[in-house]
Formats: C-alpha cells, sequence, structure tokens
C-alpha cells in the first residue's frame, strides 16, 4: 500500500539478459527467440496493473512460446536471481527502488527479496518480468507465499501504481490507545472514506492478509515504552496539555512525509487520548528522582 519506483529496464532486457546466461544451446536459442514474446506480454501487464484488472489474470494470457513452465521458473532462480548471473543487475535494480529499502508491504522489514506478485506458481510466463517484482521482506514474502486473490475486492494493490482514487495523501492507517497497568496501542486499517468503497475494501483485506496490524502492535510496544519513558522525564506529574502538544509535534513531522507512517499515527493516536496524556504515559514508569 505505498507506491514504489517502478522498474526502468526492460522485459526484453531482462529476457535477453536471462538467455545469454543460460548453458544449453537450445535452451538459450529458444529463450532469445522468446524476446520480443516477453515484452509483448509485459504490456499486456503493465495495462492490467495501471487498470486495476490483475485479478482476472490467467496463465494462459503470458504462455512464451517455446518455452515450458518450468524452463520459465529456471530462468528466475538461475539467472535472474543468481548472484554473479549475467542478469542479476536487473535483479538488484528492483531491489534498488525500495521505498527507504524497506519492504513494499509492510514498510517495516528490510527489503531483501523480490516478491512475484502475482506467484511464479500462477503465471510462469511472468517470472522474469521486472513488473512482476516487488522489494519485500522476509515475513510479508512468507505470508503471501504461492496463494493468489481472483476476486476484485480482495485483489493487493500493486506498488507500481495506485489506483486513480488514491492520491499520495489518502489515509488508511489508524490506531487506537488501550488504557492499561502498561499503555498499549493497536492499528487497524480504516481507509478516508473519500476513496471508492472497492478500494477501500481491497485495503482493508491487504492490510489483514498481510497481518499488519500484528506486526505494527508489537513494534509499537517497543517503540512506546521509550516514548512513556521519554515523556515522564521531560513532563513529570500529568501535563496533558504540553504532553498532547508535544506528541501532535511528534505526528505531524512523521506524517508530513508518510500519511501513513506507523509512528505518525502512533503518535497522533497518543496525542488525543486524554487517558494517555494524564496519566498513561506515566504508568508503569518509575518516577524521576533527582
Ligand atoms: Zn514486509
Amino acid at each position: 500500500m505505498w507506491a514504489v519506483k517502478t522498474p526502468t529496464f526492460t522485459a526484453s532486457e531482462s529476457a535477453s539478459a536471462c538467455a545469454k546466461g543460460v548453458r544449453d544451446k537450445d535452451l538459450r536459442a529458444r529463450a532469445t527467440k522468446s524476446v520480443d514474446q516477453f515484452q509483448a506480454n509485459s504490456v499486456t501487464l503493465q495495462t492490467a496493473i495501471h487498470t486495476q484488472a490483475l485479478h482476472g489474470v490467467t496463465s494462459a494470457q503470458y504462455k512464451v512460446a517455446g518455452l515450458s513452465d518450468d524452463e520459465l521458473k529456471a530462468l528466475y532462480k538461475g539467472q535472474l536471481s543468481r548472484q554473479n548471473s549475467k542478469a542479476r543487475h536487473l535483479y538488484d535494480h528492483v531491489m534498488s527502488n525500495a521505498l527507504h529499502s524497506l519492504c513494499s508491504y509492510c514498510q517495516y522489514g528490510v527489503a531483501n527479496t523480490l516478491d512475484h506478485f502475482i506467484p511464479i506458481t500462477v503465471v510462469p510466463g511472468l517470472a522474469i518480468d521486472l513488473w512482476n517484482l516487488v522489494p519485500a521482506c522476509d515475513r510479508c514474502n512468507k505470508h503471501l507465499l504461492d496463494a493468489f486473490d481472483y476476486a476484485a475486492e480482495h485483489q493487493m494493490l500493486h506498488p507500481y501504481a495506485m489506483p486513480a482514487s488514491v492520491p499520495p495523501s489518502a489515509r488508511w492507517l489508524r490506531a487506537a490507545v488501550h488504557p492499561g497497568p502498561v499503555a498499549a496501542v493497536s492499528f487497524h486499517a480504516d481507509p478516508d472514506s473519500s476513496l471508492d468503497d472497492l478500494t477501500r475494501a481491497r485495503i482493508i483485506h491487504q492490510f489483514t492478509r498481510l497481518d499488519l496490524g500484528v506486526l505494527f502492535q508489537v513494534v509499537a510496544a517497543r517503540e512506546l515504552s521509550g516514548t512513556c519513558r521519554n515523556l515522564a522525564e521531560r513532563f513529570p506529574g500529568g501535563k496533558p496539555q504540553p504532553v498532547a502538544a508535544h506528541l501532535r509535534e511528534l505526528s505531524d513531522d512523521a506524517l508530513a512525509a508518510d500519511p501513513n507512517d506507523r509512528r505518525g499515527v502512533m503518535y497522533e493516536a497518543l496525542a488525543t487520548d486524554e487517558w494517555f496524556t494524564t496519566v498513561g504515559y506515566e504508568v508503569g514508569i518509575e518516577p524521576a528522582t533527582g
């Protein structure tokens, strides 16, 4: 649900580079002969991405004449993704586009792998198409595995083309504060009501599918203990107004750069929570001495 820079190398360049590295002469010749087909398929793919029509994908649309499914998969594993292969610079190029070097799906984990947006098992013909490769973290990659949703309302948002109804300022991530012996924050997807119903449903589904609520809550628990300690030191004795103002400042800074910045969303929820700004930030914190 974060937009990522699109690949600038073409599918012909990817197919040619992969073909060059193939040792088997017959396979190399067949792969080389199919370069134009890879390019034509990529045009079809990019159109489907831009028109938000990926849920209608079929393997037949992306057949590459002369290459079997196993051979197509091997071009990815044995060429594009293999260290020191003739095509590896293309893999690295896609990886280098990762937003803040982080996962395109969660913006938390380090991007250290490329996810096939349409799984290689679903459409082998898109195994080496750079537009089908998305920088991701291990966790999200494992969550997605080989499953693919064919329902329009369950279609994941492709990071290379957000729906036209989603402006860069669109907000979908929100947090809630939970009072207790120790303050806690949970996260949920609640996209702006200005977005169309289908897009809202897709975002909510993607948030659930990737289990982002659990991930963000665990991460926030650690960050929140540091935030509470800091606030307790700076504002001892329950000072709701300066505490709220300080949190609002932290929130504004983070959300100005990314309207769905996890920390910004957390600070915003904390700033507007009366329990937290009055007593919650000092709960469980040793009083400052000296
Ligand atoms: Zn991730």
